[in-house]
């Protein structure tokens, strides 16, 4: 492959903290905050008795271990210690910025010296980095040591865990969560080396997904595992007396295999997409926008497997390994349609598995069938040299895609 950089995902989700959080969020920026400004301090202090700068393991003892047991700063306790740590971290990487511009050995244009942070700057930030202990709980919320699990708004699917998450408040009073992901396209490309392999995704109602090669796909035992024990539970909450202390833990355990069954759904869904991308150049699946199925029983299936979210394993998956993923739109009538001779031959109620085509006399399985002819209106199929034929059909996410400095310097050492 070509040039070798690292690419840096940063993805930007609204969060919406309680008033609890908000207390602890603010007390957190403000302790951020000092730490920065008693390190700045520190170096200014230093460089008029014109002694060397403190070092960093120093500036840590000094201005959070043996800080918090003064009165003045006692209440640095109440935040992670990370938090302050990657404070101190900040502080530095501003002075090695800024004397890397003084020498000339930082691209762009001058900057000034680190200066003092204020409670009236219009962007308070604190940093969690990978050791933070900070997690994305099963039902989908931030959490944050000493914050507590803040509802996120996820607007889109992460596409790798997040190397670090910063939490900023901007001036109208909002909240975001930026989460860096790091790529590395040299391991990216040794690992999904270029093929010349097409394929055509249908979901069956059956099966998972069918194969345009045949192949169909069900659900691990992991997943129907999951999926017979929430059902069980289900079951179990029914027979309970509403009001009672047993429906209250029946309902907790219900809870559970819910989460349980969601974590299985997206392993599976991540293997299974990971195969598919490593072993195809191209993919073509169908759209199913969930909407246009609302009340059918196919739609139900479709939520129900989450192909919405596999799908969306599939898009950012193909943009980050150079594959080519196409959507096909449910107009496309890809189980009426013979893939052998192309002739429509009208529509087939579900429970028809197999039909013969009336035209060329092929028997086709429903669904392969069906895999084959997402594969051809995708354009997949009639490539000669096996290049997929419609490039530019991932949505790009673009506009989270950097390749350069977002924090790295802060994890530097
Ligand atoms: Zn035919």
């Amino acid at each position: 492959m070509s040039s070798v950089i690292v690419m840096q995902l940063r993805y930007a989700f609204r969060l919406y903290p309680d008033t609890g959080q908000q207390t602890a969020l603010a007390k957190a920026f403000g302790c951020a905050r000092v730490v920065f400004n008693d390190a700045v301090r520190a170096r200014e202090d230093a460089r008029k008795a014109e002694q060397p700068f403190p070092k960093a393991a120093e500036l840590s003892t000094r201005l959070i271990t043996e800080a918090k047991r003064t009165a003045e700063r006692s209440w640095l306790s109440e935040v992670s210690a990370v938090v302050l740590q990657q404070s101190l971290r900040d502080a530095e990487s501003a002075y090695r910025n800024f004397f890397a511009s003084l020498k000339g050995t930082r691209k762009g244009p001058k900057i000034g010296p680190p200066r003092f942070k204020s409670r009236k700057d219009k962007r308070q930030s604190i940093r969690f980095t990978a050791n933070a202990r900070w997690n994305i709980t099963d039902s989908g919320r931030l959490n944050l040591p000493k914050i507590g699990a803040v509802k996120v708004k996820w607007s889109r699917t992460l596409p790798t865990p997040p190397t670090s998450v910063t939490v900023i408040k901007d001036t109208a009073g909002r909240y975001f969560a930026s989460f860096v992901i790091d790529t590395d396209p040299a391991a990216d490309a040794e690992r999904m080396p270029e093929t010349d392999r097409t394929i055509g995704i249908d979901l069956g109602l059956t099966h998972f997904a069918v194969l345009s090669d045949g192949t169909k796909i069900d659900s691990p035992r992991f997943l129907r595992r999951a999926e017979k024990k929430l059902k069980k539970a289900q079951q179990e909450l029914s027979r309970k007396q509403k009001g009672s202390k047993n429906r209250a833990k029946a309902r907790l355990k219900v809870a559970r295999a819910h989460a349980k069954v969601a974590d299985a759904r997206r392993e599976f869904h991540h293997q299974l997409s990971t195969k598919l991308i490593s072993e195809n150049q191209g993919i073509a699946v169908e759209d199913l926008s969930v909407a246009g199925l609302a009340r059918t029983k196919l739609a139900k299936s479709v939520h129900d497997a989450g192909w919405s979210s596999f799908i969306s394993m599939l898009e950012y998956k193909a943009e980050r390994y150079g594959r080519t993923l196409v959507k096909i739109g449910r107009f496309e009538p890809t189980s009426q349609t013979c893939s052998t001779c192309g002739v429509k031959d009208g529509p087939k109620p579900l429970n028809v598995r197999e039909w013969a085509c009336t035209a060329c006399g092929t028997v086709h399985d429903r669904d392969i069938n069906a895999a084959l002819n997402v594969k051809t209106a995708a354009g997949l199929a009639v490539s000669a040299c096996g290049a997929p034929v419609r490039p530019g059909a991932i949505p790009a996410q673009r506009e989270e895609t950097g390749s350069h400095g977002f924090p790295t310097e802060s994890r530097a050492a």
